[in-house]
């Protein structure tokens, strides 16, 4: 998963200094004005994961190209679409209680529309369940969009799309993107591991890399467009293969992105510890753009667990990979998502997984409650743990970690970190930026105009979840 400030609901418990302040979905009843919309207006909110977040950004800019525009509620759009997440249950819930607002819903004002993961994998049924929905695009379909918005707009009453055996990837003329300083960009789609827990391969499809000239492309288009912050996106951003004949590597791949004039961070996420060589490690120690953090999940501490997973890494081998990653000559931050309470999971697994975050050090930890998914082969094994006891676990693994993290973050204490900052409080003087390892700094700074810039800032004080910090001018 991907690791980032805009998909709180996706955490079941965040400890991690290395996460934004959050900007979730808006919730609350939805209200419904019988007054007629711009014609060409749409509403879009989003579930899930970074990639979600991107794809919603793409989504925008197919509809931004054909004439539409952007509103902030529901109320003044024509068309209005959830981009749906559907990795644990509760996720996939909260869309079809959406959904369900437009129960009693009379005219026929608005287009109701479901794109992501839950389309993907309710596909037909989702038009049973909401008969008022009109549109329903899944996550692997998203290359179609413009042929089914356009069918909508020939007045076709229904439209979907859910192929998954494609190997086509959703690229658009016009991305529409959030944020001022870093941008996002998919450079592989889908995934071809088969995590007996996870919808993803059946939501996303199979894998599908980018070309790495289109990347770089692409890359040089945002560095002229002014951004610096470049984050590359993939369910297992490490397995990249370069469909063209240059063949190029994922670390090749980023060392060139770095080099790319007015690019000064290069992020990527999530990385799978199965493809994680050395050569992204050299290429992080000998690149400075590349930032100095990795998101590296291993799921379970125990072996037996793992292979239960079809994880297709034990945890020594897994534990090698950290090994290697401190190794580096610089410091490389890293973080891991765990589940707990996955079929089968005894105490001694439990042990396992909290001696393994003793012995990985982690500077950041997503843990979640194990949630059975349709599809999956996980779904039907034996030995279900109560979802009490996985609570106690979620608890146990979280409060270790929180000890990991205050002495790690402690440690930091004294230390200046070059950080772009990227907000600012409404108290003057306060300002909140990011680190090079992704930790979120705080601070305070006598100057007025700091956002977009980067800037060192000295760390004065430290918790679990955060740092504090001053400005050194
Ligand atoms: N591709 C990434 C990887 O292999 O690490 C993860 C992608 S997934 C969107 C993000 C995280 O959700 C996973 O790392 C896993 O911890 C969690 N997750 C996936 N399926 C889950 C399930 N059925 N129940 C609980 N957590 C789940
Ligand atoms: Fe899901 Fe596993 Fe693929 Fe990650 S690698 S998206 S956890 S199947």
């Amino acid at each position: 998963m991907i690791y980032s400030e805009l998909m709180p609901q996706q955490f079941d418990i965040r400890l991690d200094t290395l996460t934004g302040a959050s900007a979730g979905s808006p919730e609350g009843a939805i209200v419904l004005s019988t007054g007629a919309p711009g014609d060409k207006t749409f509403y879009l909110e989003t579930f899930g994961c970074q990639m979600n977040v991107h794809d919603s950004e793409k989504v925008a800019g197919v509809l931004l190209g054909r004439g539409y525009r952007q509103v902030e509620t529901i109320d003044a759009a024509k068309l209005v679409l959830y981009n749906t997440c559907s990795i644990r249950e509760k996720a996939a819930q909260k869309i079809f209680s959406r959904l369900g607002s437009y129960r009693k819903y009379p005219g026929e004002e608005k287009i109701i529309g479901v794109l992501g993961c839950v389309a993907q994998q309710e596909g037909e049924e989702i038009f049973e369940r909401s008969p008022w929905v009109r549109l329903v695009c899944g996550s692997a379909s998203y290359s179609k969009l413009p042929d089914l918005i356009a069918e909508l707009e020939a007045g076709n009453r229904r439209v979907m799309g859910l192929d998954t055996d494609t190997d086509a990837t959703f690229e658009t003329e016009i991305t529409r993107r959030d944020n001022p300083f870093r941008a996002y960009l998919t450079i592989i789609e889908g995934c071809d591991k088969a995590c007996s827990y996870c919808v993803v391969p059946f939501t996303r499809g199979p894998e599908r890399s980018r070309a790495s000239a289109s990347v770089l492309k692409e890359v040089r288009r945002l560095a002229d467009a002014g951004y610096s912050e470049i984050q590359l996106l993939g369910q297992t951003v490490n397995s990249y293969r370069d469909p063209s004949p240059k063949r190029k590597t994922f670390a090749e791949l980023l060392v060139a992105v770095a080099a790319i004039p007015g690019i000064r961070r290069v992020r990527f996420t999530t990385s799978h510890p199965r493809d994680f060589g050395r050569d992204i490690v050299e290429a992080i120690d000998s690149v400075p753009e590349l930032c100095d953090h990795v998101h590296l999940p291993v799921q379970s501490g125990s072996t037996r667990i793992l292979r239960a997973m079809l994880r297709t890494y034990t945890r020594e081998e897994y534990l090698e990979k950290i090994a290697m990653i401190r190794e580096a000559r610089r410091p490389i931050s890293v973080t891991s998502d765990i589940i707990v309470g996955f079929p089968g999971e005894t105490e001694e697994d439990v042990e396992e997984t909290l001696s393994l975050l003793d012995a990985a050090q982690y500077d950041g930890v997503f843990a979640f409650q194990y949630s059975p998914r349709p599809n999956t082969s996980a779904r039907n094994m034996p030995d279900a743990i109560p979802e009490e006891e996985k609570g106690r676990r979620l608890a146990r693994v979280m409060d270790r970690q929180r000890e990991i993290q205050r002495a790690r973050n402690e440690a930091l204490v004294g230390e200046t970190f070059e950080v772009l900052v990227d907000g600012a409080s409404r108290r003057p003087g306060q300002w909140s930026g990011r680190c090079s390892n992704n930790r979120i700094l705080n601070f305070t700074s006598p100057q007025e105009k700091l956002l977009g810039e980067y800037v060192p800032v000295r760390v004065a004080s430290a918790s679990p979840n955060c740092l504090v910090g001053e400005h050194v001018v």
